[in-house]
């Protein structure tokens, strides 16, 4: 803890203290489910406005000690990140676009007055992180190690205002696969459920986005739904679903075969890692009309009577890509109550079936596409 550094904390100042308990796992990965099971040491960094960032360790998987003032449990002084490392069929473990996460991360900080630190520094950490507990990520492709960082605010003080205290952190969870893709899931969209508004952190991962939303996960769930549909304003802008981005392969009303994401620009939503690699991935395909643009209900209704939707899917780190196969819409204020059936599981393109296999494949090596994958 003597070496101190402003800018960020430092990869050469780490100090490593080995786990010597080793925990069991379900041998199955299918009972592993997701974020159960965590491996057996996590990284501890933190921080001080007087003293910058202290040196960073590697510890045993632990409790955090904070004090009962601290901000992060009052006001949500909190932010994180998620993305996942694959043990390949060559043997090495690949990281998937990591550096897209730690610059998400620090954009978030930003927002959150919590402080800034090196993208490479952090990357450096999470790879040695990843090593010390390689050997207890299956060797499998039914599951993968999902990362979690954390910044959080520590200050043991109760004005709401900067903290002059914070903690990093990161740990991983050994986790199975998150959905069953024999059969789509089925959204509610409904106006009154609003995750994001213009000024507002929508674009930013921080924790207090996440609170809100777990009612209205309990109301979907009531009303036959896996997840909500998250619309904006008036125009009722489809935008995201539960904690993912989404994508529809439609017949749009120029008559093209268009790949269609709502922007990023907007604000309004989450510039998730795999949405990014689905437009890219979909552009160097070349097989269809790949938008970033706006879409609304009244164009997604439409567009269903007329059967020009073809494919509806969701996107996001612990999920990959996910076929949506209903959406609920219950638009109260304009009387509106209907069922959408998307025929996504049975379009005859397969796109979501070959985005998620092409992920895979790029996850556990069976692709090589270096720029994606960080071997630690
Ligand atoms: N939207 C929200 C609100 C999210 O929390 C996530 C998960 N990070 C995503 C979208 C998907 O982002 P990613 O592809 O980077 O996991």
């Amino acid at each position: 803890t003597t070496f101190r550094t402003h800018s960020s904390f430092q990869y050469a100042n780490l100090v490593v203290e080995k786990n010597t308990k080793k925990q069991r796992l379900p041998s199955d990965p299918e009972k592993l489910g997701f974020g159960r099971y965590f491996s057996n040491h996590m990284i501890y960094v933190d921080w001080d406005a007087k003293e910058g960032w202290f040196a960073p360790h590697i510890k045993p998987f632990q409790n955090f000690s904070i004090h009962p003032a601290a901000k992060v449990l009052h006001y949500a002084q909190t932010i994180f990140e998620g993305l996942k490392a694959y043990h390949g069929v060559d043997g090495k473990i690949r990281v998937f676009r990591p550096e897209l996460n730690m610059e998400r991360m620090r954009r978030t900080a930003r927002r959150a007055t919590l402080p800034d630190f090196n993208t490479r520094e952090a990357l450096l950490l999470i790879d040695e992180l990843i090593r010390i507990d390689a050997d207890m990520i299956p060797k499998t492709d039914k599951a993968s190690l999902y990362i979690r960082p954390m910044l959080f605010a520590t200050d043991q003080h109760l004005g709401i205002g900067e903290s002059m205290q914070a903690k990093w952190a990161c740990f991983t969870a050994i986790t199975g696969s998150y959905f069953n893709y024999d059969r789509g899931i089925r959204l509610l969209a409904d106006p009154e459920m609003v995750r994001s508004w213009k000024g507002g952190v929508g674009q930013y991962k921080m924790g207090c986005n996440y609170a809100p939303t777990i009612f209205v996960g309990k109301m979907a769930a009531m009303q036959g739904c896996d997840q909500a549909m998250w619309l904006s304003g008036e125009d009722r802008l489809v935008t995201e679903a539960g904690a993912m981005n989404l994508f529809m392969l439609w017949t749009n009303e120029e008559n093209e075969l268009e790949l269609i994401t709502p922007p990023t620009d907007s604000g309004l939503l989450l510039p998730g890692i795999t949405r990014q690699s689905v437009v890219e991935l979909a552009r160097e395909w070349d097989l269809m009309k790949v938008s970033e643009a706006n879409f609304t209900m009244d164009q997604l209704v439409r567009a269903v009577q007329e059967q020009r939707v073809h494919e509806f899917f969701v996107s996001g780190t612990a999920a990959n890509v996910g076929p949506v196969s209903e959406i609920l819409y219950c638009d109260k204020e304009r009387g509106v109550k209907e069922n959408l059936v998307i025929p996504t599981m049975s379009s005859k393109m397969q796109l979501v079936k070959r985005l998620n296999k092409t992920l895979c494949d790029i996850h556990y090596g069976r692709i090589e596409k270096k720029e994606w994958q960080r071997i630690v």
